[in-house]
């Protein structure tokens, strides 16, 4: 926005699939002086955060948190585990996954990549092959990304778990729940995962700079036999710091006191409250695309996303410059379609901090967008999101009654 355009009035609407809006309650709490990391008082909140994160990645297992993007913890959960040359099975659901397959060449590994045409999520019966086929045992981690950000396709992790386990087969499980955790129900414990990576800035409604590894035992114990050069994102020292709330260096102090509100407010909520909030979104989100008669990318409906959901763009329009008319017209950010579906897609996220009036107003801005970028569609998506959301509305109230 330049020097001098007019104030827009309201707020923002940040429909991007992370970040995600930050509570005031959030902001709120940040916005306090920043405390000593090595004094008395922080012991305690880092106890606190430390424990309350257990439980939004459903885990008695230790959760690691580091001062970065969730790029960082990706790259944690590499250096920690792998030496050079290692072989691992990656899953190409989509541009997220496939950053984390160049970021796996970069530090010396030797990935194989399941091919996808982006429209799905993992395939769990070409994940099974590859185990099956590989009898010398030599992929050291199976790594898939929970929730893929870039096509709203969702990859089946309990079904990931029992392909491992029915070929008896040693690789870790390291799954990437960066946009799916605390929006999407995920199960570390549950589903035998070895390492989750999390990040911020999306379904825990905080700024973008902090990000998760929830580490099993299974991984902890391989992570002593690991050889990758590994320093600030080494684990060992991080637990033995934490296990008194403190850090072996710096934390980012005042994320911690947002990161405390979040997980207030998610267990004030109750995680299947805001689970069942996500899977409304999403259904309304999907009713109003099929109302305005375009594709949702994800072809089978067993993966949608209920943290976002890709459109695809009638033939010959541009996602992008529809876009930037929604930003333009309404102060609205969608998200921009990445790599391979470049200008093809546009992307609403559903995910946060969001209710229904907010996921209906996002939806108008798509359907008056729409029309003033002359891109071809039926009127009356919103419409149809709004009766589905009137008859979710019921059941509450009758429920509540
Ligand atoms: C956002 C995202 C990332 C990247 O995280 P950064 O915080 O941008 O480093 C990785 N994986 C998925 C699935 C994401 O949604």
């Amino acid at each position: 926005m330049s020097a001098n355009a007019p104030r827009a009035a309201g707020r923002h609407f940040l429909q991007i699939p992370g970040p995600t809006p930050v509570p005031d309650r959030i902001l709120s709490a940040m916005a306090k002086p920043t405390m000593d990391h090595r004094g008395p008082d922080f012991g305690r909140l880092g106890l606190r955060v430390l424990e309350g994160l257990k439980s939004v990645f459903k885990t008695k297992d230790p959760v690691v948190i580091y001062p970065a993007s969730g790029t960082g913890a990706w790259e944690a959960a590499l250096a920690n585990l792998m030496s050079p040359g290692d072989q691992v099975l990656m899953v190409e659901t989509g541009h997220f996954a496939t950053l984390w397959k160049t970021m796996a060449v970069k530090l010396g590994l030797k990935p194989t990549f399941i091919a996808s045409d982006w429209r799905a999520g993992a395939d769990v019966a070409a994940i099974e092959a590859a185990l099956r086929a590989d009898a010398g045992h030599a992929f050291k981690a199976v790594c898939v990304v929970h929730n893929e950000t870039a096509t709203g396709c969702v990859s089946p992790i309990a079904d990931v778990r029992r392909a491992i386990d029915a070929t008896k087969h040693p690789a870790l499980l390291l799954v990437d729940t960066i946009s799916s955790l605390a929006s999407i129900d995920y199960c570390h414990d549950e589903w035998g995962v070895d390492v989750t990576v999390a990040g911020s800035q999306k379904g825990l409604m905080l700024p973008p700079g902090l990000s998760f590894n929830a580490v099993s035992q299974k991984a902890l114990h391989a992570s002593r036999s690991a050889t990758l050069p590994k320093s600030f994102w080494g684990w060992e020292e991080m637990i033995a710091s934490n296990a008194t709330g403190y850090f072996p260096y710096t934390p980012a102090t005042n994320l911690l006191y947002g990161l405390d509100e979040a997980l207030k407010m998610l267990h004030e909520e109750g995680l299947d409250a805001v689970f069942a909030r996500h899977d409304r979104h999403a259904e309304a989100t999907r009713r109003a695309v099929r109302g305005w008669g375009l594709e949702i990318l994800c072809r089978e409906p067993k993966h949608y996303s209920s943290s976002l959901t890709a459109v695809l763009m009638p033939d010959g329009h541009d996602a992008d410059q529809f876009r930037a008319v929604t930003l333009d017209a309404f102060d609205m950010s969608l998200g921009t379609g990445l790599s391979k579906v470049a200008k093809k897609v546009f992307r609403i996220g559903h995910l946060g901090d969001t209710n229904d009036l907010t996921i209906l107003g996002a939806l108008s801005g798509v359907e008056m967008g729409l029309a003033l970028a002359g891109v071809p569609h039926r009127p009356g998506g919103v419409q149809a999101a709004m009766a589905y959301l009137t008859e979710a509305g019921r059941v509450r109230m009758a429920q509540a009654a």
